[in-house]
């Protein structure tokens, strides 16, 4: 028995007749079921194609219309995992900012899942934070995710911003914001050339520093960049 990483409870380990047949290897899970359920799927069906803002239409959303017209030559496609609900702003304040990094554990396996179903992928690349938000927090958030997950992954980028709080500012002045990311190095701008890459990031709010993400890179020589958030 473990205890759950979330609410210390005990986890009950349900085993089915297959599993006791297939003497499978059960995963350890850190997370008890009713833990897990507060975090909300996000249904394909039932989002825009290119944000994945949740709707009552699978047709592409208003916002994604204007990114259209601005980007003609790109075709942005954004896949999130989770609906950015309460829990999961719950979820992120412990994870980020109070820097409990064992509760990335909790969504690491869907995460995985989430990259390995994107097909002919070569490379992953997390998006990176502000130096000063590194500095301040000592950790970027979505290496520790990947790290959980168990997905391999590179450090092509680098953000130059000033890393000024997002969560602070109106819609307007995130859309407003410069180019901030940048290849790393030269080792960075040799190994990116043809490659299919998929971007990871935490949350997708207006789209934009994404989008720069994955701008960056096309700019730069990529095949073909996806995007991946863990939550919309
Ligand atoms: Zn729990
Ligand atoms: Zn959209």
């Amino acid at each position: 028995m473990s205890a759950c990483i979330w609410c210390q409870k005990e986890i009950a380990i349900k085993l089915s007749i297959t599993d006791l047949l297939m003497f499978k290897k059960l995963q350890p899970r850190t997370v008890c079921e009713s833990c897990m359920k507060r975090f909300e799927l996000l249904d394909f069906s039932s989002v825009c194609p290119d944000c994945s803002r949740r709707q009552t239409s699978s047709e592409v959303c208003s916002d994604c219309l204007k990114w259209r017209k601005q980007s003609p030559d790109y075709l942005f496609r954004h896949q999130a995992i989770f609906a950015y609900n309460a829990f999961a702003k719950e979820w992120m304040e412990r994870f980020k900012f109070d820097g409990d990094i064992r509760v990335a554990s909790m969504i690491a396996p869907t995460l995985k899942e989430a990259v390995e179903k994107i097909t002919n992928v070569e490379t992953v690349v997390p998006i990176p934070i502000a130096s000063s938000s590194l500095a301040k927090r000592g950790f970027n958030q979505m290496e520790i995710m990947l790290n959980y997950a168990g997905v391999k992954y590179s450090t092509l980028l680098e953000n130059r911003s000033s890393g000024e709080n997002q969560a602070t500012k109106s819609r307007l002045e995130r859309l407003a914001m410069e180019q901030p990311f940048k290849l790393k190095d030269d080792h960075a701008v040799h190994s990116i050339k043809g490659q299919r890459l998929v971007v990871v990031d935490d949350v997708y709010t207006t789209g934009r520093t994404i989008r720069y993400a994955a701008e960056c890179l096309v700019d730069a020589g990529a095949a073909s960049v996806q995007t991946v958030s863990l939550f919309r």
